[in-house]
């Protein structure tokens, strides 16, 4: 029988994935073979031509097939670092962006001894960040999804942060007033949700995605009810889409926010959008 080799394995997952038309086939590649053979790239290169065992070849091309038909990398190998923490992810929760980064950033400048509350929570990824990188005097989570809750409860004990989390779809669950109110909730419009990649249409979870018609309406929900739970002076920050600043302007400007301000990424797109109540 022929022998594998790590080196081997490593070219015939390479082909598999660029056969299916993987866009970044090597560097995934690389990732599943860290991933499942726990090795670094520098162990891999002081011994290339270790041997593997058939078991473990066949194992490992099966998360490489995986990868193929298009599931997401961070589904396949469980996790996501954001903000230097490691989150774990499933099929329940969106996967964390780095986009979300400059949102988290940017409450975090303002964060220290406040009461925050993240809507939409998900993988739980910002209000854990906040809750580990600040010293928050409150933190809760609300997330319309149990399952995805169980995942935020899972990544706060992972990481020791204390936060709270509670079900419910926005701040229908929330009884007391925070001092910051955070949230990226679901932005795309109903329509173009057929034009994303195969990998966040058919794998990630289509609520953390859907923002209906035009992508605003959890905005206008949040935006409209957030008053009725900020302390006076309570702050609102929302991640936004690269085209939706103008918009979420009005609809803060509409409802008496002072101080209104849009935030770029690190692209220079609009991704964030803050506003501050009376
Ligand atoms: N708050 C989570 C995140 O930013 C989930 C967002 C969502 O489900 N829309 O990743």
């Amino acid at each position: 029988m022929n022998k594998n080799t790590l080196e081997i394995v490593l070219l015939k997952g390479e082909e598999i994935l660029k056969e299916a038309g993987i866009l970044e086939a090597k560097l995934d590649a690389w990732y599943l073979l860290e991933y499942y053979f726990h090795i670094t790239r520098s162990e891999f290169f002081l011994n290339p031509r270790k041997e593997i065992n058939p078991s473990m070849t066949k194992e490992y091309l099966s998360l490489i097939q995986k990868r193929a038909d298009r599931i997401p990398l961070q589904y396949i190998t469980g996790e996501q670092e954001f903000m230097g923490l490691t989150y774990k992810v499933t099929p329940d929760v969106l996967i964390p962006r780095q986009d979300t980064e400059t949102l988290v950033e940017e409450v975090m400048k303002v964060a220290n001894h406040k009461k925050v509350l993240d809507l939409c929570t998900g993988s739980g990824c910002i209000i854990i960040s906040l809750s580990v990188l600040c010293n928050l005097e409150k933190a809760l989570g609300t997330d319309i999804s149990k399952e995805a809750l169980a995942i935020a409860k899972e990544n706060a004990s992972n990481h020791q942060a204390e936060v709270i989390f509670l079900e419910g779809n926005l701040l229908e669950s929330v009884t007391e007033s925070f001092d910051i109110i955070v949230s990226n909730p679901p932005y795309i419009p109903t329509t173009d949700i057929d034009g994303l990649m195969t990998e966040v249409r058919e794998h990630e979870p289509i609520l953390a995605l859907d923002g209906r018609e035009d992508g605003l309406y959890f905005y206008r929900k949040i935006v409209k009810e957030a008053p009725n739970y900020l302390n006076p002076g309570g702050m609102l920050f929302l991640e936004i889409g690269y085209n939706q600043g103008e918009a979420l302007m009005n609809l803060l400007g509409e409802s008496g926010y002072e101080d209104i301000r849009l935030i770029k990424d690190l692209a220079g797109h609009n991704r964030v959008v803050y506003g501050r109540i009376q």
